[in-house]
């Protein structure tokens, strides 16, 4: 088959039809709304973002900088006066939302920095901002809640109401619909000016199959440099893809190009002519090797060594071999364990302890909500992804001192060759059982990698955040 086939969802063409849009109503059917997704070129966020916040916020300081550079306008909620003098010192438009407490103009997102909430008491002004503001945002919108991780906070009761935030996000992630996202972000103290990578990827449209996610950026690891154009923020960069002659990975390479990296396109030998064609189409070059042989670790080695090092490893290829553990032979554990987990972390070793991953490097995985919450037939493909969630957080502090990074993608249900060949009831279902009533595409994978791989993410590190619509699996 073609690599770049698009699996369709003719459903979701049908219920945004004139037809099929007034069946779906009389039916009581889902009605998925067509996400936006990036356009190079686009800005960040397309409309008005609308601030709240809570206590004493301590990130408007460097967020009326942030969302000068971003292009992006502000209104300020009524509980937010002090927002207006640090915008205006930004040089940002910015105005004041709502008059005489009815709601003002319609946002394309939210911000609400509850960084400055020491007790549970405070809470109503997350009330009054998200009451206010929830029928105010437009389709296919977005909403951030800014907080510190709990963990980290000295005082009880800091650390109570920063955790509660969660049930907050996760539930206006499932009451707002329109394919509106919802994350919660945990800034640590000192590292507010590590968000901006962050916040551009959640704001925009690049993060259409992302919702329900919690996030943390601290410190950063290395030098943590912000690129100098944030539209190629990947420029002179050498990305490895694993698993890149189609599916997710062929798009993972694209995203990759596009951001401006050089792309070594990797596959098994049996893949080669979808591998040169994804190599020619990103302008790379094609390293046909299986990873899960014994040497496979040595020759990334040499490969790098002498590409003069490179920047950044997606390990995306992956295999599934479903069966109940009690119908599975033992080789295919093996393979699905070795190919999914083993190998890759014989990898990073090698590639860490040479030097042929640089300082400043950047390990991206591909994990999987069947890592997350189990799933029928997939003791041995779970057991591997669960254990890439177990690699990136036990590794982060191992590689951090080395100045590098790695984090994890989970995808939920994307429309691959791999998902159309799951039986059409259970691909339906795996379809529609998100908050965002469709499968996401690889392109929603990749955009998620890319935010990961870019310099700016230096103070993303041990992440695991998926891509699934917030799936009802494992939520
Ligand atoms: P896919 O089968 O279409 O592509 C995987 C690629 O990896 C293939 O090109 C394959 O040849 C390559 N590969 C497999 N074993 C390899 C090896 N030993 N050495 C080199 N290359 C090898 O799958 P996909 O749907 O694009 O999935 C990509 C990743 O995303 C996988 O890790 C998968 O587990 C994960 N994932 C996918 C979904 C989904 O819905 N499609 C959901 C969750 C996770």
């Amino acid at each position: 088959m073609h690599w770049n086939l698009t699996m369709t969802d003719s459903y979701l063409d049908f219920a945004n039809s004139p037809v099929g849009a007034r069946l779906a109503d009389a039916l009581g059917l889902p009605k998925p709304l067509k996400l936006e997704r990036y356009k190079p070129g686009q800005p960040v966020i397309k409309g008005s973002v609308l601030l709240g916040g809570a206590g004493d916020p301590q990130m408007l300081g460097v967020l009326a900088p942030m969302f000068k550079a971003m292009g992006a306008q502000t209104v300020a909620h009524a509980q937010l006066p002090q927002w207006m003098p640090l915008a205006n010192k930004a040089g940002l438009m910015t105005g004041r939302w709502g008059v005489d407490g009815k709601p003002g103009e319609k946002v394309k997102a939210l911000l609400f920095d509850a960084t400055g909430m020491n007790d549970s008491t405070q809470s109503d002004a997350l009330y009054t901002f998200f009451h206010d503001a929830a029928r105010s945002v437009l389709p296919c919108g977005r909403v951030v809640v800014i907080g510190r991780p709990p963990e980290a906070c000295a005082n009880p009761r800091k650390a109570t109401v920063q955790r509660a935030l969660e049930g907050l996000t996760r539930s206006l992630a499932k009451e707002l619909k329109k394919a509106i996202g919802v994350q919660l972000v945990y800034v640590a103290e000192g590292a507010e000016d590590q968000v901006e990578s962050t916040l551009r990827f959640l704001l925009s449209p690049r993060s259409a199959y992302v919702s329900a996610q919690v996030i943390r950026v601290g410190a950063p690891v290395g030098d943590g440099a912000a690129p100098t154009d944030w539209a190629q923020p990947l420029a002179g960069k050498k990305v490895l893809v694993t698993g890149a002659s189609r599916g997710i990975g062929a798009s993972i390479a694209e995203v990759m190009a596009r951001e401006g990296a050089t792309v070594i396109c990797l596959d098994v030998p049996q893949a080669q002519a979808g591998l040169d064609e994804v190599a020619a189409k990103v302008k790379g070059r094609a390293l046909a090797l299986d990873i899960g042989a014994a040497e496979a670790p040595q020759a990334l080695v040499d490969a790098a060594l002498a590409d003069g090092g490179w920047d950044v490893v997606v390990h995306n290829a992956g295999i599934t071999r479903d069966k109940t553990i009690a119908n599975m032979k033992e080789h295919f554990w093996q393979m699905v364990v070795n190919v999914n987990l083993s190998t890759q972390e014989r990898i990073n070793d090698a590639l860490v302890a040479s030097g042929a991953l640089k300082a400043g490097g950047r390990i991206v995985c591909v994990s999987s909500i069947s890592g997350i919450a189990g799933n029928m037939g997939q003791t041995n493909y779970a057991f591997s992804k669960a254990g890439v969630v177990g690699m990136v957080q036990s590794h982060a502090p191992v590689y951090a001192a080395k100045g590098i990074t790695i984090n994890a993608v989970a995808p939920g249900f994307i429309e691959t060759q791999m998902t159309a060949a799951v039986p059409f009831a259970i691909r339906e279902a795996g379809r529609r059982m998100n908050s965002m009533s469709q499968g996401g595409l690889p392109v929603d994978v990749a955009e998620a990698i890319g935010w990961f791989a870019s310099p700016a993410s230096a103070g993303i590190t041990g992440n695991v955040v998926r891509v699934c619509g917030q799936s009802i699996m494992g939520a």
